[in-house]
């Protein structure tokens, strides 16, 4: 799905561009006020995730998220439909949404990635960030475990 977060859900968003799913964050895109937000979304269609009410309504697509901890909320998006499950590649950057390609084996990675001859390792071909099924990974995996088992 393609998602234009509110700066009151922004713990959500690493989360969403881990499970695949495009994912902008209102707070990175320098917009602030409903109506600048409404216009991003509608031109980029993307669903408004956030916890303001009036925000919601205006919205043509919106979810409104009632909870205040990131767990919560993804449990609600998970009540409300959207799918919350690790990929196998991931493809956008869980920093800035930009697009991930993989490293390939035996290609330098910086230092404080693991080797790409031991690990799987994807660059993000916007900020040059990269990932690695480590124990980040691994602490989300457990938090999705959790608020599906959950719901
Ligand atoms: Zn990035």
């Amino acid at each position: 799905m393609r998602l234009a977060v509110d700066v009151m859900c922004g713990g959500i968003v690493p989360y969403l561009r881990m499970c695949g799913h495009d994912t902008a964050y209102v707070g990175d895109e320098g917009i602030e006020d409903d109506g600048a937000i409404i216009a991003f979304a509608t031109s980029e269609e993307r669903t408004v995730l956030t916890r303001d009410v009036a925000l919601a309504n205006r919205a043509d697509d919106a979810v409104l998220l009632e909870r205040r901890e990131t767990e919560d909320q993804l449990r609600e998006l998970l009540e409300a439909g959207l799918s919350l499950d690790l990929e196998a590649e991931p493809t956008y950057c869980g920093a800035c949404n930009g697009p991930l390609e993989r490293i390939d084996p035996g290609e330098p990675t910086p230092e404080y990635a693991p080797g790409s001859e031991e690990f799987s390792v994807w660059r993000c071909r916007n900020c040059g960030q990269c990932f690695w099924k480590g124990s980040h990974w691994d602490r989300v995996g457990e938090t999705l475990t959790r608020v599906h088992a959950s719901t």
